[in-house]
C-alpha cells in the first residue's frame, strides 16, 4: 500500500508547531486507516510526546477545549473542526474489564500504538517520518482483516467494549475478523455484561448500520444475545409457513440488510419479528402461524431499547413501525387514509420501507406480488397526501376553539365531535373544509 497520505493543512500546522518545540506528533488511528482505504476520515486524531500542559503551552490558550485533560487529551477547535491531541500513553492495569486504573504518559510512540485495539487502528503518520506501522496494520487493511494488537484474550479482558468495536469495524468496513481474534470474541463475550448500556448502544447502532451487517449478525449472534437475550428464541426457529424460507433469525438479518442503513429503520427491522417464537401456533395442515406477533415484538423492542438507554424519540418510532409492520389491508384510498391515521404522514413511507425489506427476506416465489402491493400503497399515498388531507386531529381544518364559537363548550363533547369528524374525513364521507366541518359538528352535537 504505497498510497501517500495527505494531511489536512490544520493537522500539518498542529504537528509542525509541536515539532518546533522538540515534541513528536503524528496523525493516528482511524484517520490513517481511512486514508489508506481512500475513504474520507470523519475526524483527525493526533498523538504527541508532549504532556498535556506542554501541548497547551505550545499551542497557546486560544481555541483550546480543556475537556479531556486528565486523560491526556487537549481538543483544539479550528475552522469549525475539533482536533483531539492526546499524549502518548500506556494504560495501567484493568480491574473491571472497562477502564484502566490509571493512564501513564510516555514519550515513546511505540508504547502508545501497543495499547490501541486493532492493527488497522494502530497506524500513525507524519510527513517527516512517513507511515509508522509496527503491527502489520497495512497488510491487514490489504487483506481486509480485523486483528487485535497483541493477545486477544488479554485485550478483551482489559476493555470488553473492544469486542463490540471489532464487530463494528467488521460491519462498517466489510473486514473479516481474524481467527484468533474471532475465537477470543466468542470466548469472552460474557465480559460485555460489565459494559455500560450507553457504550453498548452506541456500538450496536454502528454495527446495525454497517454495510456488512448480515455477516456480523449471522456469525456473532451469541455476542449480541449477551446484551439482548430476547433474540435467543429466534435463532434457528423454523417458521413452517409457505411465505418463509428462512428461520426467524435469518429472516430478520435479511430484512435488516435490505433496509437502508438508518438507525430507526434498522432497529425496527431488528425487532419486527422478535415476538414470533412466543406466538407460534401450528394448524391442522401443519402450517405455522404467528397471530399477534407484532404486539409482542413491540413490547420486546420497548423493553430492550429502554434497557439500552435509547432516546425516547427513537423508541417511539421503532415501536410504531414494529407494531404496524404486518398491516396488509387491500390497497384502497380509504385503507391508506386509515393507515396514515395510525402512522402519521411522517412515518408512512418508513413503514413501506420496512414492509418492502420484510418482503425481500421472504419466499422469493411470492415476492413480486408483495412488491406490487407495496407499490400500490405508495401510489395511493402520493395521490392522497395533499394540502387538504387530514389523518390526525391536528390536520383538521377546525379545532376546539372553532367549536366553542358555535356554542359547543363542554370539553368532553368537543373531543368526541372532533374525533368523529376526523373519522368521517378519513372514511371519505366528509371534506376537510371549515364550513362543512362546522355544519357536520352542529349536526353531531344535536344527536349527542
Ligand atoms: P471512527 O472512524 O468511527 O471514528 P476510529 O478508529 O477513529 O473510527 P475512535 O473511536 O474514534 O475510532 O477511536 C480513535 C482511535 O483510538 C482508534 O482508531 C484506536 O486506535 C483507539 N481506540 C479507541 N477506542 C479504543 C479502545 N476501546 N481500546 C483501544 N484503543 C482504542
Ligand atoms: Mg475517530
Amino acid at each position: 500500500m504505497d498510497k501517500k497520505i495527505k494531511l489536512p493543512e490544520n493537522v500539518k500546522r498542529i504537528i509542525e508547531t509541536l515539532n518546533s518545540k522538540g515534541y513528536n506528533a503524528y496523525a493516528v488511528g482511524g484517520c490513517i486507516r481511512d486514508s489508506l482505504m481512500n475513504k474520507c476520515p470523519s475526524d483527525w486524531d493526533i498523538c504527541t510526546s508532549s504532556l498535556p500542559q506542554e501541548t497547551l503551552d505550545t499551542l497557546g490558550k486560544n481555541n483550546i477545549i480543556e475537556n479531556g485533560l486528565k486523560h491526556g487529551t487537549v481538543t483544539v477547535h479550528i475552522d469549525n473542526e475539533n482536533y483531539e491531541i492526546t499524549t502518548f500513553r500506556t494504560d495501567g492495569i484493568y480491574l473491571d474489564n472497562r477502564h484502566p486504573e490509571n493512564v501513564i504518559f510516555v514519550r515513546d510512540l511505540k508504547e502508545d500504538l501497543s495499547r490501541r485495539d486493532f492493527t488497522v487502528n494502530a497506524l500513525a503518520y507524519n510527513d517527516s517520518d512517513g507511515l509508522i506501522d509496527l503491527f502489520k496494520g497495512t497488510d491487514d487493511i490489504k487483506n481486509r482483516c480485523i486483528r487485535c494488537v497483541g493477545d486477544p484474550d488479554r485485550r478483551f479482558n482489559e476493555d470488553a467494549l473492544r469486542i463490540l468495536r471489532a464487530l463494528r469495524f467488521s460491519s462498517q468496513l466489510g473486514f473479516t475478523i481474524e481467527d484468533e481474534t474471532s475465537y477470543s470474541i466468542h470466548k469472552n463475550a460474557m465480559l460485555l455484561k460489565n459494559i455500560s448500556a450507553e457504550r453498548i448502544m452506541s456500538e450496536f447502532v454502528k454495527i446495525l448500520t454497517g454495510a456488512n451487517v448480515e455477516d456480523v449478525l449471522m456469525n456473532y449472534y451469541d455476542v449480541v444475545s449477551v446484551f439482548i437475550p430476547e433474540i435467543k428464541p429466534m435463532i434457528g426457529f423454523r417458521q413452517r409457513n409457505p411465505h418463509h424460507i428462512y428461520d426467524v433469525w435469518k429472516h430478520t438479518v435479511k430484512v435488516i440488510s435490505h433496509i437502508e442503513p438508518q438507525k430507526v429503520l434498522r432497529l425496527a427491522a431488528f425487532f419486527h419479528d422478535s415476538g414470533k417464537p412466543s406466538t407460534f401456533t401450528i394448524d391442522k395442515n401443519n402450517i405455522g402461524h404467528f397471530h399477534g406477533h407484532p404486539d409482542i415484538s413491540e413490547l420486546i423492542a420497548n423493553d430492550v431499547l429502554r434497557r439500552l438507554k435509547a432516546d425516547n424519540n427513537t423508541i417511539s418510532k421503532v415501536r410504531l413501525l414494529v407494531k404496524l409492520h404486518d398491516l396488509r389491508p387491500s390497497a384502497t384510498s380509504k385503507n391508506v387514509r386509515k393507515m396514515l391515521a395510525k402512522t402519521g404522514a411522517e412515518n408512512f413511507l418508513l413503514l413501506l420501507k420496512l414492509k418492502w425489506a420484510d418482503a425481500m427476506g421472504q419466499n422469493p416465489l411470492l415476492l413480486n406480488e408483495k412488491l406490487k402491493y407495496i407499490d400500490e400503497l405508495e401510489k395511493i399515498y402520493n395521490s392522497e397526501i395533499t394540502g387538504d388531507s387530514a389523518f390526525t386531529l391536528k390536520q383538521l381544518k377546525i379545532n376546539g376553539s372553532d367549536l366553542k364559537r358555535i356554542g359547543i363548550n363542554e370539553g368532553k363533547k368537543i373531543g368526541i365531535i372532533l374525533k368523529c369528524l376526523l373519522d368521517c374525513v378519513i372514511e371519505g364521507e366528509l371534506e376537510n373544509d371549515q364550513e362543512k366541518l362546522l355544519g357536520a359538528a352542529s349536526e353531531i352535537n344535536k344527536r349527542l
